[in-house]
């Protein structure tokens, strides 16, 4: 479970989060949808610890996150960041053994387990043909997918990924939301895609200028006139017979 409560965050007296308190459930597959700019990523990094909050709690398991070693917190929660720069040449089977080190004293050796889980965290990203590669190698979507599986080595009940569709083709940001929507972990992610959204999201949240503007489920949040006031853009929305949700979007001109 993830919990946010008023959480503000500022630079040079700009707030670029205006207090935001959500809630994702155990289990539950949440997303943060929002303009570009609107402070996804400064929330999202909030929660993975990368950003302290000028003011307000976040809570993992009902915990405060301040309270919980950062060795700890990377054994309850794994990240999917937006930008995965690195200029380090690790294989593609190191990368993923990153997720193990939360379960690690210093300079203790990897074990058989920690081999098994990084091969079939990388059969279930599809890339166990990879292993031996340079990550450094491998294109943007590869890339994308060889993260996701370390955050799956991570095996923790926690999962925070920021918009990790974004240089995929359409059959793997379906292979992807599929198999995130498969996994039993709570889940909370910014996705800018709203069809995907609708998908796969139990619950959505929307920001815009850093407060939250929105939230429910697909079907009552999407609407013609939010998506308006929210993208400043005109769209209908339909239900398929079998209650798939479709965003049809109006050209500009
Ligand atoms: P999103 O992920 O929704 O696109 P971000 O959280 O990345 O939005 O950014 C929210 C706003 O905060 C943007 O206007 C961005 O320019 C600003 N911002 C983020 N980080 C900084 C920073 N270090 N210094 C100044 N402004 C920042
Ligand atoms: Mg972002």
């Amino acid at each position: 479970m993830i919990q946010t409560d008023h959480v503000v965050y500022s630079i040079d007296n700009a707030n670029i989060l205006e207090g935001i308190s959500l809630h994702v459930p155990k289990g539950a597959l949440v997303g943060i949808l929002g303009p570009n700019g609107s402070g996804k990523s400064t929330l999202l990094k909030c929660i993975y610890r990368v950003l302290k909050p000028t003011s307000g709690a976040i809570f993992l398991d009902g915990t405060e996150l301040s309270h919980i070693s950062p060795k700890e917190a990377a054994q309850k929660l794994a990240v999917v960041a937006q930008h995965n720069f690195s200029n380090f040449d690790f294989t593609v089977e190191e990368v993923v053994l990153m997720g193990r080190s939360p379960y690690k004293k210093a300079l203790e050796r990897n074990t058989q387990r920690d081999t098994a889980i990084v091969r079939e965290s990388l059969e279930r990203v599809g890339m166990e043909n990879f292993s031996k590669r340079s990550f450094l190698t491998l294109s943007g979507g590869e890339q994308q997918r060889v993260i996701l599986a370390r955050a799956l080595a991570q095996q923790t009940p926690c999962l925070v990924l920021d918009e990790p569709t974004n240089h995929l083709d359409i059959k793997y940001q379906l292979q992807l939301m599929d198999l995130i929507h498969a996994l039993d972990q709570t889940v909370f992610m910014a996705l800018h895609d709203l069809n995907i959204a609708a998908m796969y999201c139990d619950k959505l949240y929307v920001v815009k200028k850093g407060q939250l503007v929105g939230e429910g489920s697909p079907k009552s949040l999407l609407t013609p006139s939010f998506i308006r006031e929210v993208y400043e853009i005109d769209a209908d929305v339909m239900e398929t017979s079998t209650g798939q949700l479709h965003v049809l979007y109006h050209p500009a001109h």
